[in-house]
């Protein structure tokens, strides 16, 4: 069968893509390596219009039951590791060996986690380093720990540490955090943050899991914290393996350049949210969930009018 869009991502973006897609009546794929993506790690969500206060889990349940409510909407929890074009369309390779064909494509698998690449990372990874304070935290229960990082990830999860740690040490290279001021505030109300400014880690130090990480300069008069957890949340790179298979263009951060319809450099092919450089990067629930509607539109009128045929490139 030959699907009209294939969908590649279940988190905020794809569900989204597959709301609209299926109310177009289109025959939609939906594809990922994990439902409800980085979704599942926001432990508070309070900017999602017309809802007050939910969690990032509860959220992306709703998404998924949305969109599947759709009989139109076929679902399947897989690795995509190529796409290929083919006449009429693109073909998906999975990870357990199947395949799958549709006239259009959307692009919506998010970013992957940044490593520090430093001594003892990759040696204590799953053994006290981890790359989600907010999915881990809860594990180090009255105990010591370091998050490093000083963007919204890195801050929340502190916050969300400190409210089960004795004490979390919030290690940032700069003097001022990028995270949104909300949580800055409940992070800076914990007595038992403490914050260790311009500075970085140099090491992570353990025996058979970790005992400490080491410091580029010395803080309190040691160059050294002891700490049972490292939570690594410096920030994520953008998704583009696969849509470079087929030739997408990126721009020079990484990011894959979508026009204003979410159109790529490929004809009937589509981005969405976070892996795109669309909504001034500002990677949230809502520029997810906006992204996704576009696409999902731009695929209805590639699939229905002139637009075939045509890539933001041939400016179409
Ligand atoms: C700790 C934290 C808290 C946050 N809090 C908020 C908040 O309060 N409010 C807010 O608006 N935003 C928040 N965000 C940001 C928000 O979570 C993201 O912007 C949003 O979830 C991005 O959605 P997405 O659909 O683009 O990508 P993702 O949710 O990352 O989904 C990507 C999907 O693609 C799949 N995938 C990737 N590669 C492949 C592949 N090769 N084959 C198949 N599938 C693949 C993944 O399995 C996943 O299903 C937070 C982020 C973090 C980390």
């Amino acid at each position: 069968m030959m699907f009209d869009v294939l969908i590649i991502g279940l988190g905020c973006a794809g569900y989204t893509a597959a709301i609209y897609s299926a109310r177009y009546k289109l025959n939609t794929f939906i594809v990922g390596v994990e439902d409800g993506g980085l979704g599942l790690t926001a432990a508070e969500v309070g900017n999602w219009p017309g809802i007050i206060d939910i969690t990032g889990p509860d959220l992306m349940e709703n998404f998924k039951k949305h969109a599947l409510s759709f009989e139109n909407v076929r679902h399947k929890i897989a690795r995509v590791t190529k796409i290929e074009k083919i006449d009429g369309g693109f073909r998906l390779l999975f990870d357990d060996g199947e395949t799958v064909e549709g006239k259009t494509v959307i692009f919506a698998m998010g970013s992957n986690k940044r490593h520090l690449g430093i001594p003892g990372e990759k040696e204590f990874s799953g053994k006290g380093v981890t790359y989600c304070a907010t999915c881990d935290a809860f594990f180090y229960k009255g105990r010591d720990v370091a998050v490093i990082g000083g963007g919204d990830s890195a801050v929340e999860g502190a916050a969300i540490a400190a409210q089960v740690a004795k004490k979390v040490y919030l290690v940032h290279r700069r003097n001022e955090f990028r995270a949104e001021p909300y949580w800055v505030d409940r992070v800076k109300a914990r007595e038992n943050v403490v914050f260790v400014l311009e500075n970085q880690l140099t090491e992570v130090l353990g025996t058979t899991k970790v005992t400490g990480v080491k410091l580029a300069k010395p803080f309190e008069g040691s160059d050294t914290l002891t700490v049972d957890g490292v939570f690594i949340e410096v920030g994520s790179d953008p998704a583009t393996m696969i849509p470079k298979q087929i030739g997408c263009e990126v721009d020079a951060k990484g990011f894959l350049k979508v026009d204003a319809a979410q159109r790529t450099s490929v004809a009937g092919v589509f981005g969405a949210w976070d892996l795109t450089n669309a909504s001034n990067y500002f990677a949230q629930f809502v520029t997810a969930a906006g992204e996704g509607s576009v696409a999902a539109n731009s695929a209805f009128s590639y699939l229905n009018t002139a637009g075939a045929g045509k890539g933001y490139m041939a400016g179409g």
